[in-house]
């Protein structure tokens, strides 16, 4: 197979990414401790813990979950919620929230509920300022128009709400950057292989990393998109890295 990407149009950009993730999904949990050697746990646990949702809030305190797939970082949220929260996970594939959905039922006795919502990052289901926290990780990246899933995030928060991505970046440490090469072209698209039976969605992902923004020039975006306060965290000497900003 091959999904193509090097040349699509924007148009075919969804289409694509929704047969990645359909071919992944039942393996996806699974890949995701494989290929980062557990540090994505490290990294969702940073970005969660950084936005810091209240224990006991007063009043409803309302994330979304943007592009939230199996859930890994809607159920961090929820664990650290006692009352008067909810978390709606919105994804655009099915497959992944059926996971998702899945994990949710094993949860132990768990607080605050996590909604699973089929929904695309650029028209979400939500009414305008009523989210006081907008997170996505490792989503921004496949969406085909990132500025307008920018536009939607500070549309469904509330003013003084929290918009965090938590991302792929680019190694900023010289001596990792030869490493970083050969194990993405080369090791990653392997392990797929072996694992998930497919190295191409595995090269669509090296791909899409490659072509994303560096941490700079993302917060830039961030900020054209009416955010104020915008801050940048990179994990793992610039692997991935975390962008948090405030709708004032
Ligand atoms: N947030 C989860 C995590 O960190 O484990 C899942 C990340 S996974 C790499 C990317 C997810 O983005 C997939 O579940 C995919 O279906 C979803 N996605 C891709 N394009 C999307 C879009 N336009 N709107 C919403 N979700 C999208």
């Amino acid at each position: 197979t091959s999904f193509g990407f090097k040349t699509v149009p924007i148009e075919e950009k969804q289409g694509l990414v929704n047969r990645v993730f359909d071919t992944v999904a039942s393996r996806y949990d699974l890949m995701n401790d494989a290929m980062s050697g557990g540090l994505h746990r490290l990294w969702k646990d940073a970005m969660v813990s950084w936005l810091g949702a209240p224990r006991r809030p007063k009043r409803p305190y309302r994330v979304i979950d943007v592009a939230g797939g199996t859930g890994d970082i809607a159920f961090r949220i929820a664990r650290g919620i006692e009352v008067n929260g909810t978390v709606m996970v919105c994804d655009i594939n099915p497959e992944m929230l059926l996971v998702g959905a899945k994990r949710d039922a094993r949860r132990l006795r768990p607080r605050t509920p996590c909604h699973f919502v089929a929904a695309n990052a650029e028209a979400l289901p939500m009414p305008s300022g009523t989210a006081d926290a907008y997170t996505i990780a490792f989503g921004i990246r496949n969406v085909a128009r990132r500025e307008v899933a920018l536009a939607e995030a500070y549309r469904v928060l509330k003013r003084g709400g929290r918009f965090m991505c938590l991302e792929f970046s680019h190694v900023d440490v010289p001596a990792m950057e030869k490493i970083y090469d050969v194990y993405s072209f080369n090791v990653i698209p392997a392990m797929g292989r072996v694992l998930a039976g497919d190295a191409e969605p595995y090269r669509y992902l090296v791909e899409s990393i490659r072509t994303f923004p560096n941490s700079g020039r993302f917060a830039a975006e961030i900020e054209r998109a009416g955010f104020s306060e915008v801050k940048v965290r990179m994990l793992s000497g610039g692997v991935a890295a975390i962008h948090s900003g405030y709708k004032i």
